[in-house]
């Protein structure tokens, strides 16, 4: 069974306020994508990547992860205007031959190898798709225009990160026209079985400063 790795990493970052790509803003020595595509390569679990980044910043990928040893990123594509554009766009450079495609965020450099092997684990048990998740600790109300209208009953809410993991022929079918802020909401509006598995505080995903110095005192 192959497993191909989807790195998104064509975000702009605009709210770190940095000059360059999110993905290549500076954590510890490297721009943040290296962090990921490391972890990728060091993964018993995954064969080959493809990342999609920023148009203009699809060469200085490649020589990044040669400069790291990368040799599993087999192709850096421009990615799209939306998150979902860019996966699209990356999915279609992973062959047709490949069982399953794992996608993860640039954005959330510290990937644990565990959390790789639950969403994995996830698909040999006959789902369709797995996300890790975390529980909620804050109480959830729903506001419209400044008035609390509904208190949400959290033992039912999780948050989501990546890496989601999907069978590759069910992500590419639903992923082909939707839109949606991760791949799984288009999964399962495709009527796709996904598996919320234990997630990671340490896959935070970095969108501020504070983030970022966060994250980097986790290295
Ligand atoms: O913007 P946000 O931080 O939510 O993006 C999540 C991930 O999706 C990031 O790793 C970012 O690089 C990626 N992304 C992308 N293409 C876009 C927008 C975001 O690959 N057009």
């Amino acid at each position: 069974m192959s497993v191909w790795a989807v790195l998104a990493a064509a975000g702009s970052g605009a709210r770190l306020g940095a000059e360059q790509p999110k993905a290549f803003v500076r954590l510890g020595e490297l721009p943040m994508l290296a962090e990921s595509l490391g972890r990728l390569e060091a993964s018993d679990w995954i064969d080959q990547i493809v990342v999609a980044v920023p148009p203009g910043w699809e060469e200085p990928a490649i020589l990044l992860a040669e400069e790291i040893g990368c040799g599993k990123c087999s192709a850096s594509v421009t990615g799209g205007v939306t998150r979902a554009a860019s996966v699209r766009l990356a999915l279609a450079e992973v062959p047709d031959d490949a069982a399953v495609v794992l996608v993860h965020d640039a954005a959330r450099p510290l990937l644990p190898e565990q959390v790789i092997e639950r969403v994995l684990t996830a698909l040999n048990e006959g789902w369709d798709g797995a996300v890790p998740a975390l529980p909620i600790a804050d109480t959830v109300k729903r506001v419209e225009a400044d008035r609390v209208v509904e208190t949400l009953d959290r033992t039912e809410l999780v948050t989501v990160q990546t890496p989601q993991a999907f069978l590759a022929d069910v992500l590419r079918r639903a992923i082909a026209g939707g839109e949606g802020t991760d791949c799984a909401s288009l999964v399962e509006r495709a009527g796709g079985r996904v598996k919320a598995v234990p997630g990671d505080p340490r896959l935070l995903k970095v969108t501020t400063r504070a983030d970022l110095e966060l994250v980097a005192s986790w290295l």
